[in-house]
């Protein structure tokens, strides 16, 4: 087993509306994970034995941050590595910055990634400008930029790291074109069959992909869950991985438009047109803060 990492969704509340990061954050009273359901998967993380690493995200973590603070205490009591993904609306200036990002770091806080939905300016420019960059350069923290429209499609792709070295040039950002349908014949997040990491929402179910559930740990330990799950056999994950989700539209005969920007897109729509006929495996992310 590679897994090593779980992201915990804290919340589906976010400072904003309809931005789509891993589930779908907005203002309104959402979920929110409690100290009880986190206490329990830190016993069920040291029960399955390969977790070294855990990211808090949402909706927006930084909305629940005297939680958030003990939840990285804790984290980082069990030894694990900690992060925090962000958008960063708190980091108004540099001193700003600091001051929310110094009691986290005393309580264990190793990584922060910011996604850049409300950035302006190329990847150089944020490092070099936004004050949650600067306030973590200045406290010694390591911190990444997350491009949002990649990370809401499969959630991995596109981190950018700072350039470490002056005068260092990063990767020019993906072009996207709309492709035929049929040719997303496979699913990028390759490591499907065999997750480095998953994700669990403030109900307890655990996600390989954002709403591609696997089990809920209230209902069954996590080692029990990883345990049973077989990617090829699993009605969903098996189609993805045989042949991406033009196979899944295939093999239940889903409507589909003629071109998608990207597999994952095509993907979440497709899951989404399938979870009444799979409803404790296809959540529907964005009524997590709803219920
Ligand atoms: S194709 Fe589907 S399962 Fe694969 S990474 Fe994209 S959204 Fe996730």
């Amino acid at each position: 087993m590679k897994l090593n990492a779980v992201h915990v969704l804290v919340t589906s509340q976010s400072t904003y509306e309809d931005v789509d990061c891993f589930i779908w954050g907005g203002r309104q009273v959402g979920s929110v994970l409690t100290m009880e359901l986190f206490d329990e998967l830190l016993a069920q993380i040291r029960e399955q034995g390969t977790i070294r690493q855990i990211y808090f995200e949402g909706g927006e973590s930084f909305v629940f941050y005297h939680a958030l603070e003990t939840f990285i205490e804790k984290a980082a009591a069990e030894g694990l590595i900690v992060g925090i993904v962000s958008n960063g609306f708190w980091a108004t200036s540099i001193s700003d910055g600091r001051a929310w990002l110094r009691p986290l770091m005393a309580a264990g806080l190793d990584r922060l990634e910011l996604t850049d939905a409300f950035f302006k300016g190329t990847p150089e420019e944020v490092f070099e400008d936004h004050p949650g960059f600067q306030a973590a350069r200045k406290l010694r923290l390591q911190a990444s930029l997350i491009p949002l429209e990649e990370y809401a499609d499969d959630g991995e792709k596109g981190r950018v790291q700072p350039p470490l070295e002056e005068g260092e040039v990063l990767p020019p950002p993906a072009v996207e074109m709309d492709l035929p349908w049929s040719s997303f014949d496979n699913c990028p997040k390759d490591k499907l069959h065999n997750p480095e990491r998953i994700f669990m929402d403030p109900k307890g179910n655990i996600h390989v992909c954002r709403g591609l559930v696997i089990g809920n740990i209230l209902e069954r330990p996590l080692i029990k869950i990883l345990g049973a799950y077989i990617p090829r056999e699993h009605p969903v994950a098996g189609p993805l991985l045989e042949g991406g989700p033009a196979a899944l539209a295939r093999q239940f005969n889903l409507p589909h438009s003629e071109v998608y920007a990207n597999a994952c897109r095509f993907c979440r729509e497709a899951r989404h047109l399938l979870s009444p006929r799979f409803p404790e495996m296809l959540v529907p992310t964005r009524s997590l803060g709803l219920v």
